[in-house]
């Protein structure tokens, strides 16, 4: 159990932490942060070294554009904790805070701002936190965003307030970090001038939020119980079976013992002969107990070790607020808005129909962008079993990586993502086509 140091500076909380030089990326772009980080090419980001004593986080005031409120938001400082690398769809893997106290936190949860009054949920990029300096914005957008923002938020059991009022960073940060991407969406969807892209970036972090939260011990142990369960009845049904055989086995040890022995008594048969069939349908009847013996070990032991894992891990409390689960929360709000995933999968199903859509609507720009696009839509196919289209994008994007390499040259450091991205899609699509394969047997 962590044990969180936190201390009072004036009016903000802050988790201290040790001094540790640690470089992290700064943030290149939307679609290029992601790959850069994923493919650990370290030359045209600029390390920051951390000075001594540096808190792991910084806080920052800015004004709500819809109702005007004061947030204080927290921010993640430079280099207060590293990942170890990255999964193929680009999910951080290895995170490991400076501060152990903060381990708790996935920093995805600082990503988004909410307003503590109205729930107005943005990215907390440099374009909202220089929102009132932003003319076109002010005058084309912030009208629109304010009235369908609190048309929304003025809805008694709306989907916006249902959200906004389970928020709690402290008791449930994972589930915490899923509604805040859950309430961007629809901020994005309200905006006026809702980006595919910014969609499907949201969905993909929920994804790989689901993927943590289902990684959790506790939901560990449940599949693994879950699991045991499967395999105890397969024991159950084989101990039945057994139970059948054991009979017809004793019956012919019986028909050996008495009528055939009985019956070649009177025949020239060797003694040997005798023996060799009575031993061996004797042996027979034996090994058919100890199979029964071991196969009844096993169920126990199978039952022991579930018993095991229920009272170790699954003793915590699943409860989520006032809900019996968080997935019952997800399910309570589904029943206002269609778009809410249950599940990682889910989650990827939709950051793929959104970077489709963004691709197709030219919201992605053309070169690497592009490609890592087509790289991250092959791969989400690859994950949610759709090999076809996985394969088909796989393609798209092969030749456009190795079009750009042959045409950018002299742009190494370009050349040098594009390489490795180009490795990264020929291993995915060689593992999908024997998914493909795989699912055809
Ligand atoms: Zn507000």
């Amino acid at each position: 159990m962590v044990t969180l140091t936190w201390q009072k500076a004036g009016s903000r909380q802050v988790c201290r932490q040790a001094p540790k030089l640690a470089p992290r990326w700064q943030r290149m772009g939307k679609i290029e942060e992601d790959a850069r980080l994923s493919i650990g090419i370290t030359e045209p980001c600029q390390r920051k070294p951390m000075p001594g004593n540096q808190e792991s986080f910084f806080y920052s005031q800015l004004e709500c554009p819809v109702c005007g409120t004061i947030n204080e938001y927290t921010n993640v400082r430079t280099g207060s904790y590293t990942i170890s690398g990255r999964d193929t769809d680009f999910k951080p893997v290895g995170r490991q805070w400076v501060d152990p106290a903060c381990q708790k936190y996935d920093p995805l949860l600082f990503l988004m701002a909410t307003c503590k009054r109205c729930f107005y949920t943005r990215e907390f990029n440099n374009e909202f936190r220089n929102w009132d300096k932003d003319t076109s914005f002010k005058t084309n957008r912030l009208r629109i965003i304010r009235d369908k923002h609190l048309a929304e938020f003025t809805k008694v059991n709306g989907v916006l307030r249902l959200l906004g009022s389970n928020i709690d960073t402290e008791t449930y940060p994972l589930e915490t970090a899923i509604i805040k991407f859950l309430m961007g969406i629809l901020d994005v969807k309200a905006s006026g001038n809702p980006t595919d892209l910014d969609q499907g970036r949201y969905y993909l972090r929920i994804s790989w939020l689901f993927r943590d939260y289902d990684g959790r011990p506790a939901a560990a142990a449940a599949q693994v119980v879950k699991f045991i369960g499967k395999l105890r009845g397969i024991a159950s049904a084989a101990l039945g079976d057994l139970d059948g055989l054991a009979e017809y086995i004793t019956n012919l040890k019986e028909a050996v013992d008495s009528d055939l022995l009985r019956a070649i008594e009177s025949l020239e048969v060797r003694d040997e002969t005798r023996s060799e069939i009575a031993e061996a349908a004797s042996q027979f009847a034996l090994a058919s107990d100890a199979l029964r013996t071991t196969g009844a070990r096993l169920a126990e032991a199978l039952e022991d070790a579930a018993l095991r894992l229920k009272a170790s891990y699954i003793s915590a409390d699943p409860r989520f607020h006032q809900h019996a689960s968080f997935q019952q929360f997800l399910a309570e709000v589904r029943q206002r808005w269609d778009d809410v995933p249950f599940s990682a999968r889910e989650a990827q199903s939709k950051a793929r129909e959104y970077y489709m859509k963004a691709y197709q609507n030219g919201e992605i720009g053309p070169g690497f962008q592009q490609i890592q696009a087509t790289y991250l839509i092959a791969e989400l196919s690859r994950r949610i079993g759709n090999h076809e289209s996985a394969e088909r994008y796989f393609g798209l994007m092969t030749g456009m990586a190795q079009e750009l390499i042959a045409n950018r040259q002299s742009d190494a450091t370009t050349v040098k993502f594009a390489t490795r991205l180009l490795e990264m899609a020929t291993e995915q699509a060689r593992m999908n086509t024997e998914q493909t394969e795989g699912a055809l047997t």
